[in-house]
């Protein structure tokens, strides 16, 4: 055994001093606290009811209160005074308007009045002085609660602040120079009679406090300091040593408080800096380097403003200026406050209703903290809007924001449009951003997202750095949770480990406020000083940086992974569907406005006289895109949304696009007479009749004619002509001057009608259904009765409809388990027997309110290689509650997926219930068509104005009508005109299809013209001819943005001075590389390829003897083109 000889250092027998001194006896017996009731107890200390709050620390926030109320019946006692005037008619006048003009009109008011109904206004004058022993206060604040929205605006009428009620943002800071003499000074505030979220129409608000006040900001600051670290104490896990401290230590400051000694506020905040760091009152504290860690979630403000929603526009006018100016009073207290905002029609809205803050807002965009970001026009549901209106809103979008800020965003800001195209990233990469934020499908009803941070690729392989905040909001209000949640709750910390905290409230406007910045600050503190268990945040960042940070850290995007082809939301399916008419009325003017500029174009380069009229066509393309907006054409609005607003604007713009397309066909010597008008004589001069064609391709097309021309083939009833164009001119359709070779029948065997033109026999049985539709060419039956639908084609089947929340936006998979087929026809009579049309008219009784009159018809064919399809026009008199019409297709196709054409492309979707991802997908959008098809053969549904379709096992299924109850009541109600088609044809998917939609919705193809009339026409109209591979479409051809010679609205450089551009939009419509050539009927001066903004890309070789110039494209490419005419 060894002997332990103790070392010889001192140390070995030494007593610590804290042993010295640590008792020997325990005298005082201490109790383990109770955690649950040490955490419990931390409420009472802030709270402001429940009976200690006398005791605890509210009983500070106030030093100093007056009021008006100090004698009722002499309002000119009390330190504040105010008179009301309220506008007529729920009128919403400007300040200018209204002060000074109609101050007399001002009517003595009083807190406890109530003012309303809903959607009114009141405008306040308020006199105001100060306490003598006020004068030398620094902080003066009015308190000014009447549960609605205000806005304060200074004598001369500049905004201030708003004030938005319910106890939310009641406060505005009175500016010294107001109080300081002593003397009386006056302000205004004008009131809307709505909360953040809307109002009832009979909704009235009382005002329920006005006083002016001195504040307690050492009682203030305590309150955020003792609210982030109880949080701490709350939210932190338990194996966390920084949760039990912070308990702890909130419960010392309870003990160290004293009701009755406004000193140990002080000495209270002492403690809290033990936790919190000692720079937690100014931005400092964002630049502790202590822990050398770097930053993990990036805060940055937003105040989400749907431009329409359970509000009108016209309000959303004045929550621009009530937000964003709220905002730059933040930004001058706060050096670190940055805050993002979007969409252009906002910042054009608030310039010319208040060009003064317009100025501000401009002074802090150059100053780096307001950040306009986003880049599109509004911002726009991506589902329904075409390709060429995604295009527009990013060029009015980005052209406004050069324009007005002298940058383009980098970044398409959509955190709540309801899923996402699979083009989306194309459109962007084409615009200029490489950065996408959304936060959306965090709402997904069935399947969890499994990404945060990852490229997401378009169906031609674009990309975009695409960033869903892990917080799964856009509208945090910057608690602890929330910066918690940024990084607990990202799904790529394998990549990346940073996160977007986008906080603010939001939808109605409104913002951060002070009290979420200073929470932000307390939770940086919190990391600086105790450690980074909660993560490390930041606040003075923008957007862009946060993306190239994660380019940085991620191999430049290359080590995220990717998602391809759409971001399908899992909810809000409804709203393909909701608001038949706005989405009838979108569709058309999207089809006007390509005919428009494509004739105006021609119009302006074939005669000197004729001037484009861009400005014009900006303008209506301005209101088309606003009412792309993703409440407005979702059809998730208010009933005054539509009624008083988005029907009249754009039933203006139609008619605006019919006047104009008129004056550049004029200008081509094309002059529409009315026809009906003329005698007899002068209508023989119109037995030889053309019409145009818009599309770039040769057509055939029956038209109705108002009156018998001698012109032959007509339909036995005489009201319809046989046109078509030749390959050489597809622009001018002559009438067929022979008989149609495969004339259309009509004939009744028994209780069944049959339609037959050659190529199809359709046979309609006494309930008014399609049972067989059979090819005759051929030989294959279309309809299979085989599944779950054993009655036939054009089935109508009314689903109840009864969703869990969010009536104009959901439906839900059970619907489609609870249905009633639409039964046997009332009635069934032959409305036209050939030889151009024979056609059926059917009426069925769709409840006891609710009926619908079909017309289904079949056109003759002079060739058997014609396109033939089954058309159907319905008029619907729709009376329904929580109802769904959608019209049923069984078809014997077999096949795992059906193609849906999205813009300028194609999105696959299974027709199977495979996974819960495919179950998902139960309702999808489509465009102008939806395709089902085999190897060998295939069905094609056309529309001319529908979104809603599903195809499952044998089943094709358009949807027609819903009818929610929320928000609007009233909600489709009344009467529906729309059409559909048929399409069976040989082979899989191809253009014939694709072209057949495009002439199906030609909305101008109706007017006829003398035939001597198309003499400029028949020249002017070869201005640009595309020849190559048959996949690529021209679709839209216009003047160039810039062009000198043109009247545009923005300050932005004329281009090409001396020149006339010409820009050519093509796509390839089914997915595969395409090559081809176009040629120019004018000479070549330059040619570009573009990008959607135009901004020149590369310059492009042509042949200047031929003008022609070779195109070349991806598959599902979108190019545009720009040609500089000689
Ligand atoms: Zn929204």
């Amino acid at each position: 055994m060894r002997e332990v000889t103790p070392p010889l250092h001192s140390g070995w027998t030494m007593v610590h001093p804290d042993e010295q001194t640590y008792p020997q006896l325990n005298k005082d017996p201490q109790f383990k606290p109770v955690d649950s009731i040490y955490e419990n107890r931390l409420k009472q200390f802030t709270n402001t009811s429940g009976g200690y709050e006398d005791l605890q620390l509210p009983k500070f926030y106030v030093k100093g209160k007056v009021d008006n109320q100090k004698d009722e019946n002499d309002l000119s006692k009390g330190y504040i005074q105010f008179t009301t005037y309220t506008t007529p008619n729920l009128s919403r006048p400007l300040f200018k308007e209204v002060i000074p003009d109609l101050l007399p009109e001002f009517k003595p008011a009083r807190v406890g009045d109530s003012f309303g109904p809903g959607w009114s206004t009141h405008w306040f004058e308020i006199k105001a002085k100060v306490p003598d022993s006020w004068n030398k206060e620094k902080l003066v604040l009015l308190n000014w609660d009447a549960g609605n929205e205000g806005l304060v605006y200074d004598k001369n009428g500049l905004p201030l602040q708003a004030l938005t009620g319910s106890s939310e943002r009641t406060e505005f800071t009175i500016p010294p120079s107001w109080y300081e003499s002593g003397k009386e000074f006056t302000f205004y505030i004008e009131m809307a009679c709505n909360g953040m979220f809307g109002t009832g129409s009979g909704t009235y608000y009382t005002l329920g406090s006005v006083s002016l006040f001195i504040p307690n900001m050492d009682a203030r600051n305590l309150y955020y300091d003792f609210w982030i670290m109880g949080d701490a104490a709350r939210e932190l896990s338990v194996s966390s040593g920084q949760k039990h401290k912070a308990r702890e230590l909130c419960n010392k400051i309870m003990n160290t408080f004293d009701p009755e000694d406004e000193s140990t506020i002080l000495k209270c905040r002492e403690i809290a800096k033990s936790y919190l760091g000692k720079d937690i009152d100014s931005d400092a504290v964002f630049d502790d380097k202590t822990n050398q860690l770097p930053t993990q979630v990036y805060a940055v403000g937003n105040c989400h403003i749907d431009t329409a929603w359970l509000w009108p526009f016209a309000e959303t006018k004045r929550k621009i200026v009530r937000s964003w100016i709220t905002q730059i009073r933040i930004m001058e207290n706060y050096p670190e406050y940055v805050f993002v905002a979007s969409q252009a029609q906002q910042f054009k809205w608030l310039k010319t209703m208040h060009p003064d803050t317009f100025d501000e807002v401009l002074q802090k965009v150059h100053e780096g903290q307001f950040v306009p970001i986003g880049g599109s026009w509004v911002e726009n549901d991506t589902n329904i809007p075409s390709g060429e209106s995604l295009s527009r809103q990013f060029l009015l979008g980005q052209r406004f924001f050069q324009d007005n800020f002298g940058f383009k965003s980098d970044t398409f800001w959509l955190p709540d449009t309801f899923g996402y195209s699979s083009q989306i990233p194309q459109f962007c990469r084409l615009a200029e951003m490489p950065n996408f934020l959304t936060q959306k499908l965090s709402w997904n009803n069935i399947n969890t997202f499994p990404e945060n941070t990852f490229n997401w690729v378009a169906i031609d392989g674009s990309q975009v750095l695409c960033h869903m905040p892990p917080a799964n909001t856009y509208t945090a209000s910057a608690h602890f949770g929330d910066v918690k949640r940024s990084l607990q709750q990202h799904k790529n910390l394998y990549n990346d480990q940073h996160g977007l905290l986008l906080y603010g409230h939001g939808d109605g406007g409104g913002g951060p406020t002070t009290e979420m910045l200073e929470k932000l600050r307390r939770c940086r503190g919190l990391t600086n000083t105790v450690g980074s268990e909660l993560p490390i945040v930041k606040v003075g960042e923008n957007i862009s940086s946060f993306y190239s940070k994660v380019r940085k850290g991620t191999d430049n995007g290359k080590s995220l992974p990717a998602w391809n082809g759409e971001l399908y939301l899992e909810f809000h399916r409804g709203t393909y569907t909701s608001q038949a008419k706005v989405k009838y009325m979108m569709r058309t003017s999207e089809l006007l406005l390509r005919d428009l500029e494509y004739v105006a174009t021609v119009a302006s380069i074939q005669s000197d006289s004729y001037v484009y009229p861009l400005d014009k066509i900006t303008a209506i393309w301005e209101d088309v895109c606003l009412c792309q907006f993703h409440d407005v054409l979702p059809g998730s609005c208010i009933e005054i949304v539509y009624r008083d607003e988005v029907w009249p604007m754009l039933t203006k713009a139609l008619a605006n696009l019919r006047g104009l397309i008129n004056e550049a066909l004029e200008a081509l010597g094309l002059k529409e007479k009315g026809l009906e008008a003329l005698s007899l004589e002068e209508s023989a001069k119109y037995d030889q009749v053309a019409t145009l064609n818009t599309l770039p391709w040769d057509r055939k097309l029956i038209m109705p004619v108002p009156y018998e021309v001698s012109a032959k083939p007509l339909n036995a009833q005489g009201n319809l002509v046989y046109m078509e164009s030749t390959k050489e001119n597809p622009t001018i359709l002559k009438p067929l001057s022979s008989k149609i070779k495969h004339p259309a029948a009509v004939s009744k065997i028994d209780d069944v009608h049959i339609l037959e033109n050659g190529k199809l026999k359709v046979s309609v049985d006494k309930n008014g259904v399609i049972t067989s539709l059979y090819d005759l060419v051929n030989d294959r039956e279309v309809v299979d009765l085989g599944g779950k639908n054993e009655s036939g084609a054009n089935q109508y089947v009314i689903f109840d409809d009864q969703p869990l929340s969010y009536g104009a936006w959901d439906t839900e998979l059970y619907s489609l388990e609870k249905y009633k087929y639409v039964g046997g026809a009332s009635k069934i009579e032959i409305l036209e027997e050939g030889p151009l049309r024979s056609s059926l008219k059917i009426q069925h009784q769709i409840s006891s309110t609710s009926t619908i009159s079909t017309i289904i018809s079949l056109d003759g064919l002079n060739s058997l290689d014609d396109v033939s399809f089954v058309a159907f026009e319905c008029e619907v008199d729709w009376n329904e509650k929580y109802k769904f019409l959608k019209v049923e297709f069984p078809v014997s196709i077999t096949a795992d997926y059906a193609s849906y054409e999205t813009q300028f492309g194609l999105t696959k979707r299974p027709t199977h219930f495979n996974t819960s991802w495919d179950t998902a997908k139960f309702e999808v959008c489509s465009h102008k068509f939806a395709d089902y098809s085999e190897y060998s053969y295939g069905v094609s549904v056309i529309n001319d104005s529908k979104y809603g379709f599903a195809v499952h096992g044998n089943l094709m299924r358009l949807s027609l009508l819903r009818a929610p109850k929320y928000p609007d009541q009233t909600a489709d109600i009344g009467k529906h005109h729309f059409k559909y088609a048929l399409y069976p044809h040989k082979g899989s998917l191809g253009m014939d299809t694709v072209k057949t939609a495009w002439e199906f919705n030609s909305r101008s193809s109706t007017a006829i013209y003398e035939i001597g009339q198309f003499g400029i026409w028949s020249e002017a109209s070869q201005l640009v001819k595309y020849e190559g591979d048959s996949n690529i479409l021209l679709s839209n051809i216009k003047r160039g943005e810039d062009d000198a010679d043109l009247k545009s609205n923005t300050k932005l450089a004329k281009k090409f001075s001396g020149h006339k551009t010409i820009v050519l939009r093509l796509y390839d419509a089914l997915g595969g590389k395409g090559k081809g050539k176009i040629t120019i009927g004018a000479d070549i001066h330059q040619v570009f390829k573009v990008n959607i903004l135009e901004e020149e890309k590369e310059e492009v070789e042509f042949d200047a003897k031929k003008n022609q110039f070779s195109i070349e494209s991806r598959a599902f490419e979108i190019s545009t083109y720009k040609v500089v005419l000689a």
